[in-house]
């Protein structure tokens, strides 16, 4: 594709990296048919080529971004379906991340938007936050659907009430800033990102993967300073609230990497997994010592299930009869690259493990984008829920707290990888398992 910015833009150095981008584009169109919102609305510009087009304008053109180029990439799910597919090796990721912040810095939302989004930016990547709210939208839950209008912004309340839990786990101490030593020989040692919303949400998760590491003879360091990865705010184009949050996390490993040694970074909410592992890229432009350290970080780090394979998981129980739909989340197929390794795992822990039809396409989860895009969101949880019903599977694993919240609540139950590999190696049984096997007595789902 050519491009003609001139070499006044091109000092910037986003403009740069994006002209690099969009030359790379062939306009062959291979990317439409696997993106979910071609898919679902059949308009080229709510396909990856026609968005990459609305992009270039708006960036070439130097001016405020239309509300055209924003509805039509404010649909985007950043799924990265589309790097999967397209044979030219275009980064949709980085382009899109730039057109994001362009539009945040150059286009007025309407009130109501720009005070969700707001919210969104200071609530959810701080965990006490996120439970005060949660807590709050729970006693709102009974009146949601007493909120009048077909309105985008009366769906979006909707959506928040209908997210929101109808129970919260009380916080887990082992979540806390500290060392959990390794049970005999120490094998390894690696820090644990603990995250934002899911450490509210479902600390279990957190719990699981300390017992399981722990187990296997890794030492689990939970670091103080860390916090929230990002990505949220770098999703909402928000690059200064992502880059000091990053900041913090970079800063707090790369000490434990200097000053006690480090093998991984390890991430349990693949979400999170793909922006720590593009740390690097987003610090590009920092002064030595800052570039550095988010290189050293990114390298290390590692989704769960990749390092449950290079340490060697194995499971201590007998197989468990159950027949497990892995939802394989698009930060983890198509922004990682992580495709076998946690199916393998649960193979190994001794589940029979099903692979729903149209596994490329996001649930419908992605980040905020079921708060801020709830249509689209629930039109593509349902699809997925169909796929997933259609395997007969008795539940659902995957390794992410979006796709898990978006997909819980309908007629299988959720449970992280982590917490099934766990629990076939000595852990307690997540309570979906105990749900599955009610399931499966009733309707003969997921059993041999
Ligand atoms: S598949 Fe790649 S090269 Fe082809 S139109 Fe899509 S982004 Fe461009
Ligand atoms: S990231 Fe996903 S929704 Fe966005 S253009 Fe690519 S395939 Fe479509």
């Amino acid at each position: 594709m050519q491009t003609t910015f001139t070499p006044e833009q091109l000092q910037d150095p986003d403009t740069r990296e994006s002209n690099g981008i969009l030359r790379t584009c062939v306009h062959c169109g291979f990317c439409t048919a696997t993106c979910p919102t071609f898919v679902l609305l059949g308009d080229e510009l709510d396909s990856p080529r026609g968005r990459i087009y609305l992009i270039k304008d708006m960036l070439e053109g130097g001016k405020p971004a239309t509300e055209e180029v924003v509805r039509h990439v404010d649909r985007c799910l950043s799924c990265l379906s589309c790097m999967t597919t397209c044979p030219s090796g275009v980064n949709y990721m980085h382009l899109v991340d730039h057109a994001r912040h362009y539009i945040k810095n150059t286009y007025v939302r309407p009130w109501p938007e720009r005070t969700l989004r707001a919210l969104l930016a200071r609530v959810l990547p701080y965990p006490a936050r996120f439970r005060a709210a949660l807590l709050g939208a729970r006693l709102g839950r009974p009146f949601a659907r007493l909120v009048p209008g077909a309105s985008l912004n009366a769906e979006r309340l909707r959506a928040m009430f209908r997210l929101a839990p109808g129970a919260l786990p009380p916080p887990s101490p082992l979540q806390a800033p500290q060392v959990h030593k390794a049970a005999g020989t120490r094998r390894g040692r690696v820090a644990l990102l603990t995250g934002c919303a899911q450490q509210v949400l479902a600390p279990s998760i957190n719990e699981a993967t300390i017992r399981l590491l722990t187990r296997m003879g890794i030492e689990v360091v939970v670091t103080r300073d860390q916090g929230c990865c990002g990505a949220l705010n770098h999703h909402m184009g928000d690059q200064e609230r992502a880059m000091a949050l990053a900041r913090a996390n970079i800063g707090a490993w790369s000490h434990e990497a200097e000053s006690e040694g480090l093998d991984a970074v390890v991430i349990n909410t693949s979400g999170c997994g793909t922006t720590v592992k593009d740390y690097g890229f987003m610090f590009r432009e920092e002064p030595g010592p800052w570039r550095d350290r988010a290189e050293q970080v990114a390298a290390l780090a590692k989704d769960i299930s990749e390092v449950l394979v290079q340490f060697g998981y194995s499971p201590s129980r007998p197989a468990p009869d159950l027949t497990v739909a892995y939802h394989s989340a698009c930060s983890l197929q198509h922004g990682q690259k992580v495709t076998a390794a946690p199916k393998q795992l649960l193979a190994t822990a001794g589940f029979r493990v099903k692979e729903p039809a149209e596994g490329h396409l996001c649930c419908g989860s992605a980040g905020t984008y079921n708060i801020l895009q709830p249509v689209i969101a629930a039109q593509l949880r349902d699809r997925k829920l169909g796929n997933i019903e259609r395997t007969g599977a008795a539940l659902i694993a995957a390794g992410n707290i979006g796709c898990l919240t978006q997909l819980a609540g309908a007629t299988l139950p959720v449970a992280h990888t982590v917490e099934l590999l766990d629990w076939m190696a000595g852990g307690p049984a997540p309570p979906a398992v105990e749900q599955a096997r009610q399931g499966a007595r009733h309707g003969a789902r997921g059993a041999a």
